[in-house]
């Protein structure tokens, strides 16, 4: 196969500001200022694999912090012509509430998480308030639950999940936080990837000003996170994708077409074909 088609979809937002989101914000000398924060999922298609990078939040618990469900992530999938028993695997790229909060809806899919964040949330750890408040506890024995089944597999360091999608543990954000590079076709260039960092970067300004985000478990992998995702894109033949960006909307200008109306906006094209439109 030639690559794969590669959507983000953008299921919810809020309005933050810059001192609540960057760590020690204060050191910057800069004044405060509010911003759109968005909060996506990854859809993977191709080679005959329907493959979810992370699945959103869970609606109450959406609702209770605040955030607007812009559309229900298992119906956003639904017009995309995914069922969630179709799915194959659901990629965790970490265990906070945004990520993981519709895990349950998806009873037929391998989840992959990387073996640090699985062990850190399902350890003594994981309760304590500064790392607790980004996640749920219902959400996490959900999580363990799969484990049970049957149906979880750890990554150590780095994981060739499908040919040509490649799973790298950062640590950083979380300890086991991910990222997935995805073999795409480029239409001008060829063959490319796109790197979805998740919230190994949140913002793009992160990178570009190296601020680290507020939510962060180890600093100095963070920072080293940020320096991975340089090196992988700085030659300009990979595309990367943060993970809670407003500026992914601008960035990506491919839309599905075919959508109903209240959906083309909601559902970025990073890059591919629907794989039923391969060319043979
Ligand atoms: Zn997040």
């Amino acid at each position: 196969m030639s690559g794969y088609e590669v959507l983000a979809v953008r299921y919810g937002t809020r309005t933050a500001t810059k001192s609540e989101s960057y760590l020690n914000y204060h050191l910057y000398g800069e004044p405060d200022e509010s911003f759109g924060m968005d909060y996506f999922f990854w859809l993977v298609r191709g080679g005959g694999r329907t493959i979810l990078v992370d699945c959103g939040f869970g609606a109450e618990p959406g609702r209770r912090r605040g955030r607007t469900t812009l559309v229900d992530p298992v119906a956003a999938l639904s017009a995309l012509g995914v069922e969630p028993e179709a799915v194959d695997q659901l990629v965790v790229t970490h265990a906070h509430y945004d990520h993981i909060g519709n895990l349950h809806r998806f009873p037929n899919a391998e989840i992959v998480v990387a073996r640090r964040e699985y062990e850190f949330w399902t350890g003594p750890y994981a309760g304590r308030l500064q790392l607790a408040h980004s996640t749920e506890a219902d959400e996490l024995e959900r999580l363990a639950a799969t484990r049970e089944q049957g149906r979880l597999r750890l990554v150590e360091d780095t994981l060739d999940l499908a040919p040509g999608i490649e799973l790298v543990v950062v640590g950083g954000h979380t300890p086991g936080q991910m990222v997935a590079q995805v073999a795409v076709e480029r239409p001008d260039e060829g063959q490319g990837a796109v790197v979805l960092a998740a919230d190994a970067l949140h913002f793009y300004e992160e990178l570009e000003r190296d601020r680290p985000f507020f939510v962060v478990a180890d600093l100095v992998d963070m920072y080293r996170g940020f320096d991975l995702l340089r090196e992988m894109t700085e030659d300009g033949g990979r595309l990367l994708v943060a993970g809670h960006d407003a500026q992914v909307r601008t960035r990506f200008t491919g839309r599905v077409t075919e959508l109903p109306a209240e959906l083309t906006d909601l559902v970025v094209r990073i890059a591919g074909e629907h794989p039923g439109k391969e060319k043979v």
